[in-house]
């Protein structure tokens, strides 16, 4: 059988991968604009920051890893056309400009995503950058060295990393975003006001409900104008989003509105030839039971592995996602799973949630820190639709006990009394999950 895979980041690496480990004798071939695979962006704001000082350290797997697993790959060959009729792909070779046509039994669509850039003018100056694969990451490190004014477009998870990473620099940084508060779709007032403040308090300024409306380049950089002022720049970064980078497939499979390619639970397309994982795709979201685009390496790596199994006959089917995902922000471990209840409320979901705050371990220990801590649960069923919590110290893994919870549909009332270890280096007799839990309850039942 011949496998062409279109786009080898980490959705395309996972799938070669399986595919060839499993069945090594496969064709598979690879096809991949870019001249590198499996970059972990997730690293560029460590990278910025000066935590971690080589971005080539940030890759698990090579072209040349790939071929030893029996790949045939094709680095810097970007596919231009796909048709399904004669299960045929265009591709031009980058390099020499050389077009040529091959032949698939299957197909897997992983081609991904690239930023949103929205119509404003004067984007495209030379200097506004965007940031989402190695390149960008090199030239993010680069022209930071002689910039010392930069701002951020985008008040999202990698918004606000490069915020950070930029102030930890010493940089004048600034945050614009058209809402009235960071990270709003993964978090409560009460923690995006705490982690705002610790912005303020290392020299960022936030620039919130404004649009920005113009760049002007000028001789020194560039001028940000939004509808409500404007600021010089020696930098911008537009961190506002991303869509799926589909369309070689516009017409030919199934999509939703925003281009995200419509799947089973195998990651079978509307096209039983076609398969898709990862951002070029939507995803199960099982707190609102419904398909959402929400585009992870988690997503990707495991969707990705799911292809790899199927194209083979449709036996694995991928369980959907909670999106969980988590920020380190000054030392401040922020993680979410599932919906805030301001989300669950838009969906239609009679929720309700509570919010604590305790210890995560006893007053007696030589320290302890403070978590701040929330459960989202449905008003009818009890069931646990969504978490956040945030604290100094590191609770990023109970992100994936509220994300099993949620995947599992328990209630609150599980979570109040699940078996969960302690001993006083760790936790208190019940765990700050068992706690939070409990108010739950306490609040559900009042
Ligand atoms: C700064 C940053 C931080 C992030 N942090 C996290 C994190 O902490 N945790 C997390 O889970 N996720 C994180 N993500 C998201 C994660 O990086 C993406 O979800 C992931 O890269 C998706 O992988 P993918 O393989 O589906 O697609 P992509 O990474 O978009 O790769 C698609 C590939 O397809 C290639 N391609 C596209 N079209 C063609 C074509 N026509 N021909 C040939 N090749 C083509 C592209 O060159 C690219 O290499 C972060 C993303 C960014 C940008």
């Amino acid at each position: 059988m011949k496998v062409i895979i279109v786009g080898c980041t980490h959705a395309g690496t996972i799938t070669a991968t399986q595919i060839l480990k499993q069945h090594p004798e496969t064709d598979v071939t690879i096809y991949e604009r870019n001249d590198n695979v499996s970059f972990l962006s997730c690293g560029i704001a460590v990278y910025l920051s000066g935590d971690v000082g080589d971005p080539d350290a940030m890759f698990y797997s090579s072209p040349e890893e790939l071929a030893q697993l029996g790949a045939n790959v094709h680095m810097q060959h970007n596919v231009t056309n796909i048709d399904p009729k004669t299960k045929t792909v265009k591709v031009t070779n980058l390099v020499t400009g050389e077009e040529k046509t091959d032949h698939y039994d299957k197909l897997v669509d992983t081609t991904g995503s690239w930023p949103i850039i929205p119509p404003i003018d004067g984007i495209n100056s030379d200097h506004v950058f965007l940031c989402k694969n190695y390149h960008h990451a090199k030239k993010l490190f680069a022209a930071a060295k002689d910039a010392q004014r930069v701002v951020v477009i985008g008040g999202g998870y990698i918004g606000v990393e490069l915020v950070e990473a930029y102030t930890r620099q010493n940089k004048d940084v600034t945050l614009i975003d058209g809402a009235p508060r960071m990270l709003h779709k993964y978090f409560d007032q009460k923690y995006t006001d705490r982690i705002q403040q610790q912005f303020k308090d290392h020299g960022a300024t936030l620039a919130f409900n404004q649009k920005v409306t113009a760049f002007k380049d000028h001789d020194n950089g560039v001028t940000v104008e939004t509808d409500k002022g404007s600021f010089d720049a020696d930098m911008a970064i537009l961190c506002v989003g991303f869509r799926p980078n589909t369309d070689l497939l516009k017409g030919k499979v199934k999509m939703h509105d925003n281009g995200a390619i419509v799947t089973n639970e195998y990651m079978q397309s509307s096209d039983p030839d076609i398969y898709a994982a990862g951002d070029s795709t939507s995803v199960h979201y099982n707190p609102t039971g419904k398909d959402a685009y929400i585009p992870l390496a988690t997503n990707a790596i495991r969707q990705g592995t799911i292809v790899g199994v199927n194209i083979f006959g449709n036996k694995m089917r991928d369980m959907g996602t909670q999106s969980s995902s988590g920020l380190n922000l000054y030392g401040t471990t922020m993680v979410s799973s599932g919906l805030t209840l301001e989300n669950a409320r838009n969906a239609g979901i009679d929720a309700e949630s509570v919010t604590i705050e305790d210890n995560y371990r006893p007053e007696f220990m030589p320290s302890t820190e403070k978590v701040l801590m929330t459960l989202v649960w449905n008003k009818k069923t009890r069931q646990i639709i969504g978490g956040q919590l945030m604290s100094k110290y590191d609770v990023a893994q109970s992100a994936g006990v509220l994300s099993l919870c949620i995947q599992d549909k328990h209630t609150i009332d599980y979570l109040a009394f699940v078996d969960m270890l302690f001993q006083p280096n760790f936790d208190r007799p019940f765990n700050y999950l068992n706690i939070l839990a409990q108010a739950a309850v306490a609040k559900a039942d009042k």
